[in-house]
C-alpha cells in the first residue's frame, strides 16, 4: 500500500486514484527566465522518481511537466539581452532540457507550454468571467475575485484576512480585493502580447497550470506537485481556477518538495548564492548529486554545503569501487536480482517515498559485500546485482562503474585551462562552427588531454 503525504489534509493519507489503476499526475515546472539550478533540479528529480515508485506500485502514470514560457521576468531578461523574448525562452528550455538529460532526470509523458494554450487559457477566462468569478477592469486585465470563491485559502490553511496581512501583493487600485489576482494581464508598451476578448494582453502566471492541466488532464487529476513556495498563492489560485469552473474537487492529492537552501542561506541572485546546474555538472557526476540530495525526506528543506557534496562523492566513490571490484572478479549477472533488499527499498518509498530510509540500507550491505569479495564469495555477484536492481529507481547505479569512478578521480586533475578550452569547443560545436571546434581539440591533445562526446555533452580524460 502507498502513502502520500497530501498537503489538503495535512496528514499521510493511503493513495487511491479517482480512477482505478490510473493516475494523472501534474508538477509546475520551471519559469524559463534563466539558468536551471539546483533548486530546479531537485523539483524534477522528486517527480520522476515519484512517478517510478506508482510504477512500481501497478499504477498507470500519465506525468506531465510544463514550462512557464511567457512571464514578468522572462520578458525583463529577454529585453536586457535585446533578444526576442519567444527566442530566448526556446533557447532557454533547450539548455535545460539538456541539462534534465545530463543529470539523468526521464522526462515527462506530457509537455506543456503556456505560449502554446494561449486560446485555451482565453477560453478559460471567459468561462471564469461569465460565471462571475472575475472581472474586467477599464485597462483591459481581468481579475480572479477571492472572495466569490467560498473555500479560498483551504490548501495554505489561511483565511482572507490572514493572508491579506501577511502577503505583499502588487497593488492596484482598480482591484476589488487587494488578494484578486491577475488571470491576463494588458499589454505593456514594449511586451509581446495575444489578442483577446479585453484587448491587446498575455496571460496571468496561475491560469496557465489550471489550463495546462485542463488540456492535458480534463477536470480532476490525482497528484498536483510542486515546491512548497508555491502552496501560496500559486496552488490556492490554480484550485479557485479550476474548481469554480468545474465544480468538482481539482487535484486529490497534493504534493510538496522541500526548498533548498546553501550554507543556510535562500538561494537568491541578490546573494550571489545560486548552484547553477551549468557550474554543479563540472563539479559533481550525477549520482553524487542525487546521493547528496535524496538522503533528505523529500518534503524537509535541504541545506546544501560543500561537505554534503564531498561527502556523497565519498560514499559514491567507495561504493562503485566495490561494484567494479565485483564485477571485475565474477562478472555481474544478467538479469535482474530480487531479494530482502528489494523488499526493503520498495516499502520504504511506499511510505510517502521515504528516500532517506531506503538509502540507509546501502551502507551494512556494501560492508558485508566488501568482506565476501575479500574471502573470494562468489555470492557477491548476486548481492550487487541486487543493489543494482533495487535503486535504479532513484537513479542510482546506472552508470559503468569506469565511467562514475574516472569523473570522481580525474575531474581534481584536470586543470582549469584545458576545462575552459573544452567548454569552449562545445560552444563552437554548438553553434556549428566545426572548424574552431576542431582547431580547440588539437589545442586540448596538444596539453595531454581528450575530449569524448557522448550524447549530452562530453567527458575529459588525460591521454
Ligand atoms: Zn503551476
Amino acid at each position: 500500500m502507498l502513502k502520500i503525504y497530501n498537503t489538503l489534509s495535512r496528514r499521510k493519507e493511503e493513495f487511491v486514484p479517482y480512477d482505478k489503476d490510473n493516475v494523472k499526475m501534474y508538477a509546475c515546472g520551471i519559469t524559463v527566465s534563466g539558468d536551471a539550478h539546483i533548486g530546479h533540479l531537485y523539483q524534477a528529480m522528486i517527480y520522476d522518481i515519484i512517478r517510478k515508485v506508482l510504477v512500481q506500485n501497478g499504477y498507470k502514470v500519465t506525468y506531465a511537466r510544463n514550462y512557464t514560457d511567457i512571464d514578468d521576468k522572462i520578458i525583463a531578461t529577454a529585453n536586457r539581452l535585446h533578444v526576442d523574448s519567444a527566442e530566448y525562452a526556446r533557447q532557454m528550455i533547450k539548455k535545460i532540457d539538456e541539462e534534465m538529460r545530463y543529470f539523468q532526470v526521464d522526462e515527462p509523458d506530457i509537455w506543456l507550454k503556456a505560449t502554446e494554450n494561449i486560446d485555451n487559457i482565453i477560453e478559460f477566462v471567459k468561462k471564469l468571467i461569465d460565471k462571475g468569478y472575475a472581472y474586467v477592469t477599464k485597462k483591459g486585465d481581468v481579475y480572479y475575485s477571492v472572495e466569490k470563491f467560498a473555500k479560498y485559502g483551504q490548501l495554505s490553511n489561511r483565511n482572507l484576512d490572514d493572508a491579506k496581512n501577511n502577503y505583499r501583493i502588487e497593488n492596484d487600485e482598480e482591484k476589488l480585493n487587494p488578494l484578486d489576482f491577475a488571470l491576463w494581464k494588458s499589454a505593456k508598451e514594449g511586451e509581446p502580447f495575444w489578442n483577446s476578448p479585453w484587448g491587446k494582453g498575455r496571460p496571468g502566471w496561475h491560469i496557465e497550470c489550471s489550463t495546462m492541466n485542463m488540456t492535458a488532464f480534463g477536470e480532476q487529476i490525482d497528484i498536483h506537485g510542486g515546491g512548497r513556495d508555491l502552496i501560496f498563492p500559486h496552488h490556492e489560485n490554480e484550485i479557485a481556477q479550476t474548481e469554480a469552473v468545474t465544480g468538482k474537487q481539482f487535484a486529490k492529492y497534493w504534493i510538496h518538495n522541500g526548498l533548498i537552501k546553501v550554507n543556510g542561506q535562500k538561494m537568491s541572485k541578490s546573494l550571489g548564492n545560486t548552484i547553477v546546474l551549468e557550474e554543479l555538472r563540472k563539479k559533481y557526476h550525477p549520482e553524487v548529486v542525487k546521493f547528496a540530495l535524496l538522503q533528505n525526506s523529500y518534503r524537509s528543506d535541504i541545506n546544501l554545503t560543500d561537505e554534503i557534496f564531498d561527502l556523497a562523492e565519498k560514499h559514491i566513490n567507495g561504493f562503485y569501487s566495490i561494484i567494479q571490484k565485483g564485477e571485475e572478479r565474477f562478472g555481474l549477472p544478467e538479469k535482474e536480482v530480487e531479494g530482502e533488499l528489494s523488499h526493503l527499498v520498495k516499502e520504504a518509498l511506499q511510505d510517502d517515498f521515504n528516500t532517506p530510509k531506503a538509502l540507509s540500507y546501502l551502507f551494512d550491505r556494501f560492508k558485508e559485500i566488501s568482506k565476501k569479495l575479500q574471502a573470494d564469495d562468489r555470492s557477491a555477484r548476486d548481492d550487487i546485482k541486487e543493489i543494482i536492481s533495487a535503486y535504479k529507481i532513484l537513479g542510482l547505479f546506472v552508470n559503468q562503474p569506469k565511467q562514475v569512478l574516472d569523473f570522481i578521480n580525474n575531474k581534481d586533475t584536470i586543470p582549469e585551462e584545458v576545462k575552459a578550452l573544452a567548454e569552449k569547443r562545445w560552444q563552437a560545436k554548438q553553434n556549428k562552427d566545426y572548424a574552431s571546434a576542431d582547431a580547440i581539440r588539437k589545442e586540448i591533445e596538444e596539453k595531454g588531454f581528450a575530449v569524448n562526446d557522448h550524447k549530452d555533452g562530453y567527458d575529459i580524460v588525460k591521454n
